[in-house]
């Protein structure tokens, strides 16, 4: 088998090369080798509607079957890639296939992060990455009577809302001192807490799992200071291992990720990187290298890739965003807050709408919004501005954002 592009990892970012490159037209032949057996879907409602039986599979496929066959892009599923060969040109499947490719695109994404621990993984030890894991996942809710969820990131608070509207009892852990920590400031922390609070969540901050306990199932776990904590369910929401160990093994130059240059290109010869995999040095975090890990991302950066195959190469520059849903809360957030000195509140949290605008040296650079869209909108324009504003103006609720901006 020979391709003129081989696209390996069938997610977000895979699935949208294919679909820019056919929107360029390019005639050329195209494959995406996935290790899940489904075609392309979206990943978020795992944790959100998928998972809470609001949306059948199919509604969350990216594109329906018909879509890839008409553009004729092979679909190579229920494959892993297990090395590259940069000279040759080859990828080798597990299956000991060989798929020579003309520009080889790595869009793997990453395997959840488990606890390092004694019975870490255990049976009833979930993660959530596919929609494998969603279903293991919903499948043992439904009969578990205490779920126990490690990690207060945006991923283990969406669980958590879902299986308490479904009335589970539901402990959540967080290592730090306070939820979504490594991506907001302390009011975001804070109000989300006392809305995981107010709707049953026991949530723990500042603890520290050392054991996963249980024979053939996981029972409880156990916390530093000798707590049990029974669970007969443990979903785990810590993060994402980066899916590069071939692309390691062919001498990619690979930090935290698979390193990328503004046009997404690797240190290999006709080797890209997107998505969730790659490390790249990100405008929106000073040029900072960072992997971000989000739908957008994927997104926009598959499409610098396209388009550098097709001879139209632009850099990556897209201002980051965000969403997440919990219980009736809309989150929606642009921009990195990484670094921030000074954070304003626009509107009260207690009215469950208002957003943060994050301000370094006196300049925008990131906002987070709850069920306010139109913060949103105009927050996205007032972050990619750069705009420099004072606290008292950002705070005003009378004055939209937009009118901050020089004219
Ligand atoms: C539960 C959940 C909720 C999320 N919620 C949000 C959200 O609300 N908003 C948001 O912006 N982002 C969210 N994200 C993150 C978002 O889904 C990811 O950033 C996005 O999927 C990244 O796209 P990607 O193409 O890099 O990787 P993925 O979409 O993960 O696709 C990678 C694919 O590659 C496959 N693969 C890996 N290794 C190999 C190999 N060696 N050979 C072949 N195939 C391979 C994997 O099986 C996978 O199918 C969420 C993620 C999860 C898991």
């Amino acid at each position: 088998m020979q391709f003129d592009v081989v696209i390996v990892g069938a997610g977000h970012g895979g699935a949208q090369v294919a679909v820019m490159l056919r929107t360029q037209k390019f005639t050329g032949t195209i494959a995406i080798i996935g290790e899940e057996p489904e075609l392309p879907y979206e990943r978020p409602p795992l944790s959100k509607e998928y998972f809470a039986g609001e949306k059948e599979f199919e509604r969350i496929q990216l594109r329906p079957a018909k879509y890839w066959d008409e553009r004729e892009v092979a679909m190579l599923l229920g494959r892993r890639v297990v090395s590259v060969d940069p000279a040759a040109h080859i990828v080798t499947t597990d299956g000991g296939e060989t798929i020579g490719y003309g520009k080889l695109v790595w869009a793997t994404g990453g395997a959840p992060r488990m606890l390092p621990v004694p019975g870490g993984d255990l049976p009833g030890v979930q993660g959530v990455r596919t929609r494998a894991d969603a279903d293991a996942m919903k499948a043992a809710s439904e009969t578990a009577k205490q779920i126990v969820v490690i990690g207060g990131g945006y991923i283990g608070l969406e669980a958590a809302a879902v299986l308490t509207k479904a009335g589970k009892k539901v402990v959540l852990l967080e290592a730090q001192d306070r939820v979504l920590a490594r991506v907001a400031g302390e009011d975001l922390s804070r109000f989300y807490e006392r809305e995981h609070r107010e709707h049953g969540v026991d949530l723990r901050l500042g603890v520290c799992v050392e054991a996963i306990e249980g024979d053939d199932h996981v029972t409880g776990v156990r916390l530093s200071d000798g707590e049990v904590i029974a669970a007969d369910l443990v979903i785990v929401g810590i993060g994402i291992v980066p899916a590069i160990e071939p692309l390691v093994a062919a001498g990619a130059d690979c930090a935290n990720g698979v390193r990328v240059d503004p046009l997404c290109k690797t240190s290999l010869t006709d080797v890209y990187a997107i998505g969730d995999c790659a490390a790249h040095a990100n405008e929106f975090a000073e040029g900072a290298e960072i992997r971000l890990e989000s739908v957008q991302n994927a997104n926009d950066q598959a499409n610098v890739v396209a388009k550098g195959i097709v001879g139209d190469e632009a850099p990556y520059h897209a201002i980051p965003w965000f969403w997440s849903n919990q219980y009736d809360l809309k989150l929606q957030t642009a921009g990195l807050s990484t670094g921030h000195d000074q954070a304003v509140l626009r509107g009260d949290p207690a009215t469950r709408n208002f957003s943060v605008v994050y301000l370094k040296a006196g300049k925008v650079i990131a906002i987070d919004c709850v069920n306010r869209a139109k913060d949103y909108v105009q927050g996205r324009m007032i972050v990619t501005a750069g705009l420099r504003a004072t606290a008292e103006q950002l705070a005003d609720t009378e004055t939209p954002l937009k009118a901050l901006l020089p004219a």
